[in-house]
């Protein structure tokens, strides 16, 4: 069995190879599509989370064989690398150490535990991981409404700023755009600390979807963007309001 495995679809939008080290995931987002894509539920996949059986020992033996492979591995797509259970487990601090004995691009995308994730930058220096945070709400009301047991708004500000400062390259998930002003502020807020960013739309919830004018916040966070001189990637699924 392959741990390390390609993506496909919007997640291939991100990166090339991933790496999901837990089963499940206690932050509980509202927008989560994990559970649909691992045929469950969101009750039962948001109730706990466990790490994947003998991940490590796989993890090493993908990493061994991909050695020379400068595709990017992304820890993780289906779970989030720092929710409450690392503090215990330490499954992502001994991921990016076997990526970075094998000398393996790698990257992370979470919205989870702040101390935890200040914990490993050193080593995330060390394995040239790229940091990437999820933030779609610069207020933080909103988001503990969507993303209930996730981090602060602040504290994620926080670790871009520290990390930004540690020389870790930076770069922030603004996906799932979800309320236009809320992601314009966010842009206005972070990027001082941010290298790189990725913007997307909410995808599967139309009773939000279509309260958004999507061309126009197309426009308006690419005008931005541009002005504040950010690199940016907008997703396929945004991109196509373009076109409109
Ligand atoms: S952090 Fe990701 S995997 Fe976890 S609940 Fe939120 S969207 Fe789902």
């Amino acid at each position: 069995m392959n741990v390390i495995y390609e993506p496909r679809g919007r997640a291939r939008e991100y990166s090339e190879l991933a790496c999901n080290l837990y089963r499940g995931c206690t932050h509980g987002c509202r927008y989560c599509y994990a559970p649909a894509c691992m045929r469950t539920t969101g009750e039962k996949w948001h109730a706990k989370a466990e790490p994947r059986k003998d991940i490590l020992s796989l993890l090493e033996k993908d990493a061994q064989r991909l050695r020379g492979d400068t595709r990017s591995i992304l820890f993780c797509f289906l779970s989030d690398p720092y929710q409450p259970l690392e503090r215990t487990e330490r499954l992502t601090r001994q991921a990016l150490e076997i990526v970075s004995k094998h000398n393996l691009n790698n990257q992370v995308l979470t919205k989870g535990c702040a101390d935890l994730i200040m914990e490993d930058m050193d080593l995330m220096k060390t394995a040239r991981t790229q940091l990437g945070m999820t933030l779609c709400f610069a207020a933080d009301d909103a988001r503990r409404e969507w993303e209930p047991n996730a981090s602060a708004v602040d504290d994620r500000l926080n670790v871009l700023k520290t990390a930004h400062k540690a020389g870790i390259f930076t770069w922030v998930s603004l996906e799932p755009v979800i309320d236009p002003d809320q992601a314009l502020a966010v842009i206005h807020m972070a990027h001082p600390y941010v290298n790189f960013w990725k913007v997307g739309k909410l995808n599967h919830m139309k009773e939000y979807e279509r309260n958004v004018n999507w061309a126009k916040f197309l426009v308006d966070a690419e005008t931005l963007l541009t002005k504040l001189g950010a690199k940016y990637y907008i997703k396929n699924d945004l991109r196509a309001f373009s076109m409109r």
